[in-house]
């Protein structure tokens, strides 16, 4: 018998035996509602006590979850987790009090069910814990709507996205338990022969308006940020519409978060076992994608070469792209290849976008920019943080190039150092008024909205900061310069702009106040990556030019190739190019399986930009003074490349973020 039934008078005790964790297993759920319902039919029964034989309980079984995650379509995750649920909301609604007697370990799902119950009493030495964000998950037993319920909306956030262990001295303090004791049998007796009374209150109900910017801190901080973020927005879902709604939503975001390769790996990781089905459909996945990678990539080239390479010299010298060629890379689908289909695009995610990048790049510097700041930013940040409304607006018309985007998060006074932005969001009635401005920012004068980063409190630092969609077409938005005179990248557009009391709605507010920076570092992680394939693309360029080069260029009467001065420059070329290559592309696999990849996306972007700049100073190096004429296309791929090593952070902030890293896995 998993689930002891005794009996003290007119208390049932319910007791979980499944040792040496007392795991909530599928059957020792089934055992525990059969008991529970008998108890509740039992007239003679006025009270019951749920205890766990030596601990309480240590939660779900993580086998069963993980044979969950091999359904493959929360659809079929769904009548599960319903039916661990259905056990728990029995438990609070038994029509008679329950307490839950703790001693020892009280995790997860074993917290989830004592929190049911309408009294909790626990030993001195019981630990409780949500631990499920280890493993890239959610509660999935009620725990994000009746934690905030006893302690708050902001500690339950908190614990649940730090997954603290707190022991019952503090559970007591926050209001998880309503007592702790020396002795579990002593207070039962207690409890249940002289202070009967105090199991009649009603459960106490949190309201007011939480503060969840405070708490969207530690969602930032997690290994497992878009587990966080649905934390948030359980616990959002059940405080702003209702509690059965809340209970709806969790087991939605539990059943998707389930089925994530990064919450497969964490699983897999604590059973110590291979996850083979996903291993076997991501290599078939993989293969089908790797056949249309390589026609995307050919698609692209013969586009670049029929279509932009003739119109380069006119752009440059006009200082824009032309709108046709806007309009034409839309019309081919350029703009929506690493989206999802629902939005009308071809959804082969990062390594699809490398692609584009890279094969621009390898052509036009400026169109690969253009290209870069519409799709994988302004485009990227509505895609990874935008409601679904947004996305219908923003996304599914920035794919078709029905809108342009740009993002702007650099002002004058502040570009590296993202935390001190002036720009400022003031709330007023139905939206926000914004101030500031926004400088270098590419696309700027040619685009429909700018995704932009603000402050909402003076004082608040990075915590405080959000992220709007603003309409260019606002009253009190400005554009105060079209575009720069750079040193490179002439047909790129590099604006200025100004919002003065630009009112932007509600539903504009992209992510949380107080995700704002946070939305700007998880848009910068992927786009680092795509800037790395674009230094492949001018890489190759460079390699193509050189060898063309070497090949006619005579140097006493021999061919420049064949000095063996040259050839080491030819190897270094193609040793960056390699180099290069590998880590972009491998890095965006990555990416795509869900793996955390800050550390290694500063790395692409610091390794990649540095090499180009080297490659680049060596093939002009074997061009003599021809590299430095504008007849030849060395020179423009000298003048374009230079600013990988500025924007999107520079190689010196990339070297920080490695660096700081490093520190955290290691210290
Ligand atoms: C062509 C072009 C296009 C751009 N497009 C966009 C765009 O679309 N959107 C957008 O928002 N921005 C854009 N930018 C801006 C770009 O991202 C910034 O220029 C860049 O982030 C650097 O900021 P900054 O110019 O203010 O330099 P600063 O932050 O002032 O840095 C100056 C120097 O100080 C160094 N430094 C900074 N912090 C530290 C530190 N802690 N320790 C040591 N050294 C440090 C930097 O590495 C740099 O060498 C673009 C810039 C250019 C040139």
């Amino acid at each position: 018998m998993l689930v002891g039934l005794t009996r003290r008078g007119d208390a049932g005790i319910l007791k979980i035996q499944n040792p040496p964790h007392n795991i909530l297993s599928g059957v020792v759920l089934r055992e525990f509602r059969e008991r529970l319902v008998e108890l509740k039919n039992d007239a003679a029964v006025k009270v019951v006590v749920i205890a766990g034989q030596g601990i309480f309980s240590a939660g779900a079984d993580v086998k069963e979850i993980y044979q969950l995650s091999q359904l493959g379509s929360t659809e079929k995750i769904l009548p599960f987790l319903q039916e661990a649920n259905d056990v728990v909301d029995l438990v609070e609604n038994l029509g008679k009090p329950t307490i839950a007697a703790i001693d020892g370990i009280c995790w997860g799902g074993g917290n989830e069910l004592a929190m049911a119950c309408s009294y909790r009493v626990a030993a001195k030495n019981a630990i409780f814990c949500q631990p499920e964000i280890g493993l890239g998950l959610i509660p999935g037993m009620g725990g994000t709507q009746r934690l905030p319920q006893l302690v708050g909306c902001e500690e339950a956030v908190r614990l649940m996205i730090t997954g603290e262990k707190i022991n019952a001295a503090k559970a007591q303090t926050l209001g998880l338990i309503d007592e702790s004791v020396p002795d579990l049998n002593v207070a039962l007796v207690d409890l249940l022969d002289h202070r009967r009374e105090i199991l009649e209150k009603t459960r106490p109900v949190r309201s007011g308006n939480p503060n969840l910017s405070e708490v969207a801190a530690f969602a930032v901080k997690s290994q497992f940020p878009q587990a966080a973020d649905a934390i948030l927005s359980a616990v959002s879902a059940g405080y702003s519409d209702s509690l059965a709604k809340g209970h709806e939503l969790e087991q939605k975001l539990f059943a998707a978060r389930v089925l994530t390769q990064e919450a497969q790996e964490a699983i897999a990781r604590f059973l110590k076992i291979q996850p083979p089905q996903q291993k076997a459909s991501q290599t078939e996945k993989n293969g089908d994608d790797a056949e249309t990678l390589k026609e995307i990539r050919q698609m692209i080239r013969e586009f670049a070469a029929e279509k932009i390479e003739p119109k380069i010299a006119q752009m440059e010298k006009e200082r824009r792209i032309l709108p046709e060629l806007i309009k034409e890379m839309a019309e081919l689908g350029f703009y929506g290849i690493p989206f999802s289909e629902k939005y009308g695009g071809l959804g082969l995610g990062l390594p699809g976008y490398c692609i584009v990048a890279e094969e621009l790049a390898r052509v036009h510097g400026s169109t690969a920019v253009m290209v870069g700041a519409h799709v994988s930013l302004a485009c990227k940040a509505v895609y990874m943080f935008g409601t679904e409304e947004q996305k219908q607006k923003y996304l599914v018309s920035g794919i078709k190039g029905e809108k342009i985007g740009c993002y702007a998060t650099t002002e004058p006074s502040v570009g590296s150092d993202l935390a001190n932005i002036k720009t400022s969001a003031k709330k007023v009635d139905g939206g926000w008024f914004i101030n500031g401005t926004k400088q270098f920012i590419s696309n700027g004068a040619i685009s429909d909205f700018a995704i932009v980063l603000a402050q909402t409190d003076p004082m608040g630092g990075n915590r405080t900061q959000a992220m709007f969609i603003v309409d260019i077409k606002s009253k009190g938005f400005h554009i105060t310069k079209e575009t720069e005179e750079k040193i490179g990248l002439h047909a790129s557009c590099t604006s200025a702009f100004a919002m003065d009391d630009c009112f932007v709605p509600d539903v504009n507010l992209l992510g949380q106040v107080g995700q704002g920076f946070k939305v700007a570092m998880h848009v910068f992680n992927q786009s680092r990556i795509s800037l790395g394939a674009g230094c492949v693309g001018a890489v190759k360029a460079a390699i193509e030019e050189t060898i063309k080069y070497v090949k006619d260029r005579q140097i006493g009467g021999e061919p420049l190739w064949t000095k063996q001065l040259t050839q080491e420059k030819l190897g270094e070329l193609e040793a960056i190019r390699y180099l290069i290559e590998t880590l972009v592309y491998e890095t965006a696999r990555l990416y795509e399986s869900g793996s955390k990849i800050q550390k290694e996306a500063a790395i692409v972007k610091y390794v990649s930009s540095e090499f180009l700049d080297k490659a680049i100073n060596l093939a002009l190096q074997v061009h003599g003074g021809s590299g430095y004429i504008e007849d030849y296309k060395i020179a423009r791929l000298y003048r374009d490349s230079r600013v990988n090593r500025i924007f999107e952070g520079t190689s010196e902030v990339q070297l920080l973020l490695i660096a700081k890293e490093l520190l955290k896995e290691s210290l």
